[in-house]
């Protein structure tokens, strides 16, 4: 029997984990920078969470979640992506209670039952987060900050911030009616999806991506145009603060996440790259969300990156990941007595923090040689007696092949000094 992984799913091998270490520090360190602390929540939640946490007309829990029944027959889902979760946390933890706002990034896998596609996995990573308690707008500046400051830091280029405001429930109550007027004699040409949509929610027209291209879509009337007088100055707000730190955007009133509890403001970052699944980055405001899963109303916003399509995007850069190097040096052992004497320096190398290795496969001197040339591993140390009764070893420097003589009990001092 030979198992594969599954469709969609994918091993992160030890060969390119030190990307992976690399973004996930990054990302990490710049949410520290902004005083987001890590939440870590649990991959499945009971399914209802997501029904009303996501939102039971979009293509996620219409279509492609993971539900199931545990063996005490609860529908259990694993998770598709970190919001409902982390607003469960946030009402079942009683942050409200904390000082406002509230606000925690995530790094975790998602799962949707999705067709396979470069950048378009079963089992993918976000990188997210979400605060709460602020109306904004200078927190959504903020956390469109965080994403560009992460590319920034990151060394990628070239990812378009689009911005877009949908209103509240007032303007878009109002909007959405002036839609079903205008889309009232085309919706019979319309894709099923759509002929659904014209009847629960027409603003989700606007992004179809069966009818999004023809024109009765492309000239509809924009939310955008029609927001009310307090979402009109939130959206000014937003875009005034982005000017002010030079974060640049355009205005694609495409965007719209047509759900009741989602608000204001929307973004997303998109690559200019051909080839990679163009967003990146995906975010807004949800100030109906805590209350519709049970919370008292309280303002909220996050965005969620999906990594594996960031690090394509950073792969068609040609983005250099510094390699893992944390194993300093190798030590060779010419006699048992050296050997004996290396296992105790590794020891205390390793216990100051400093990666060594030595053999573990009983080769023979010349096959050490050979696997620590192959290794990578920027210093070699071979001991023998004459090293055990000079107390001094040779340390080389691979690259170079320079040559230092170093006390067998100075070898952390040497390393640390590099
Ligand atoms: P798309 O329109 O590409 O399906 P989405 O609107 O479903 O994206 P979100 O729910 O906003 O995506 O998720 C945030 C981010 O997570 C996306 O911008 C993307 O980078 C990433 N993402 C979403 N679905 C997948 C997937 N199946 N595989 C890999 N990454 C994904
Ligand atoms: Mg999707």
């Amino acid at each position: 029997m030979r198992y594969a992984a599954q469709k969609g799913t994918k091993d992160i091998l030890p060969a390119e984990i030190y990307k992976w270490h690399k973004a996930e520090r990054v990302f990490a360190g710049v949410c520290h920078d902004f005083g987001y602390e890590e939440i870590r929540i649990p991959t499945f939640e009971q399914t209802d969470l997501f029904q009303r946490g996501v939102g039971d007309t979009t293509d996620v829990v219409t279509k492609e979640m993971y539900t199931f029944n545990d063996k005490g027959g609860r529908s259990i889902t694993l998770r598709p992506e970190g919001t409902a979760g982390v607003v469960r946390s946030y009402i079942e933890n009683g942050m409200a209670s904390l000082p406002s706002p509230v606000r925690m990034f995530y790094n975790i896998t998602a799962f949707r039952y999705e067709k396979m596609q470069k950048g378009r996995m079963r089992e993918f990573h976000q990188f997210g987060l979400e605060a709460f308690g602020s109306e904004g707008p200078s927190i959504d500046a903020e956390i469109i900050s965080v994403v560009d400051i992460f590319f920034r830091k990151m060394g990628i280029k070239n990812i378009a911030l689009h911005i877009n405001s949908i209103g509240c429930p007032v303007c878009r109550n109002k909007y959405n009616e002036m839609l079903k007027d205008y889309f009232r004699p085309h919706v019979d040409t319309m894709c099923e999806d759509c002929r659904a949509r014209f009847e629960k929610n027409p603003l989700r027209m606007i992004d179809c991506k069966i009818d999004g291209e023809k024109d009765v879509v492309r000239n509809a009337p924009r939310l955008i145009d029609h927001l009310c007088d307090d979402c009109r100055a939130h959206f000014e707000g937003l875009k005034s603060r982005l000017d002010a730190v030079g974060i640049k955007y355009e205005i694609d009133p495409n965007i719209v996440r047509g759900l009741d509890y989602y608000t204001r403001t929307v973004f997303e970052f998109v690559s200019e790259n051909v080839g990679t699944q163009g967003t990146i980055c995906g975010g807004g405001r949800y100030d109906g969300l805590v209350e519709n899963c049970g919370g008292a109303p309280t303002p909220g916003i996050g965005f969620a990156m999906g990594v594996e399509r960031f690090l394509l995007e950073a792969e068609a850069q040609g983005i250099s990941f510094e390699e893992n190097d944390s194993v300093k040096i190798y030590l060779a052992g010419m006699s048992d007595a050296a050997n004996t004497k290396i296992a105790k320096i590794c020891y205390d190398l390793r216990l100051n923090g400093i990666g060594c290795e030595t053999d573990l496969m009983n080769r023979s001197f010349k096959a050490q040689m050979k696997y620590a040339g192959k290794s990578g591993i920027p210093y070699l140390a071979v001991i023998g007696d004459d090293e055990l009764a000079s107390g001094q070893v040779n340390i080389k420097k691979m690259e170079d092949g320079t040559v230092t003589p170093v006390e067998l009990d100075k070898i952390a001092d040497f390393l640390t000094a590099k």
